[in-house]
């Protein structure tokens, strides 16, 4: 069933970074709507600002001017603390680097996100199970990421993206240290448990088998969101 809601919206949204005495503008008054559960493949060169823009929408950063609403909240009017609690309980994360937690296991790296947001302990049990079948891993709730080949790891890395129920997933090259296969069923899982949950997600990818699975791309492009087409007329 397709629905209408914008879950997420950028309104004029900057932001620069400096290196050295040069000031390099990174998004400049930027504006998009994204639905609720739909999932938006983010291109563009390295270094055009993908994670610039993801870590705005996931408030681990904050734009120079503009406002990032997501699922009706206005983050640029949270305090730190208040983003930091609407991001553990509204996003998930995946990375390109996996980012668990090598002194715990699998079971409990998915267990951390559920504590943090209150889920009590038989129920977060419940999800953990439930979460690494899904993920193909119910053998490996012991394991420790280190033992895991970078594909179980990133299926991890999902299950825990997922437990909390987010709204929104934020997937930064979630495919980009794994070999073509193994990407292939990474990214069919993701993209099928987001699916699922109704999640609306945004990947930043270089790949263009990956962008083929989203229902849309937007470029980045000199600090302008473009679709491919209009880059393609202006090139
Ligand atoms: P992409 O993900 O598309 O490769 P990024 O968003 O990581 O691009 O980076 C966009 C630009 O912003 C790059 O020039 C990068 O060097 C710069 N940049 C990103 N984060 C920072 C930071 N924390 N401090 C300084 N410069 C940054
Ligand atoms: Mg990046």
């Amino acid at each position: 069933e397709m629905t209408v809601i914008p879950d997420i919206r950028l309104r004029h949204l900057s932001k620069s970074f400096t290196e050295g005495q040069r000031e390099h503008r990174v998004l400049n008054d930027v504006s998009a709507d994204f639905l609720r559960g739909e999932t938006i493949a983010v291109r563009g060169r390295s270094g055009s600002g993908k994670s610039t823009l993801l870590n705005l929408i996931g408030g681990i950063d904050t734009p120079d001017a503009g406002q990032v609403i997501v699922a009706g909240v206005d983050l640029t009017d949270l305090s730190e603390r208040d983003r930091t609690l609407f991001r553990r309980e509204h996003i998930g994360f995946v990375y390109q680097a996996f980012n668990l937690v090598p002194t715990l296991d699998v079971a409990d790296n998915i267990r951390l996100v559920l504590e943090l947001n209150g889920v009590p302990p038989r129920e977060a049990q419940q999800r953990i199970e439930a979460l690494l079948e899904a993920v193909g891993l119910a053998d490996r709730a012991q394991s420790y990421p280190d033992v895991l080949s970078g594909g179980e790891q990133q299926r991890v890395a999902i299950a825990r993206a997922l437990c909390h129920e987010p709204a929104v997933v934020i997937a930064d090259e979630p495919t980009g240290n794994l070999d073509d296969n193994t990407a292939e069923v990474v990214l069919a899982l993701l993209d099928r448990l987001v699916r699922e949950r109704g999640g609306t997600m945004l990947i930043a990818t270089h790949s263009a088998r990956v962008a083929a699975v989203c229902d849309r791309e937007i470029e980045i492009h000199g600090g302008k969101l473009e679709t491919p087409a209009r880059v393609h007329e202006s090139r």
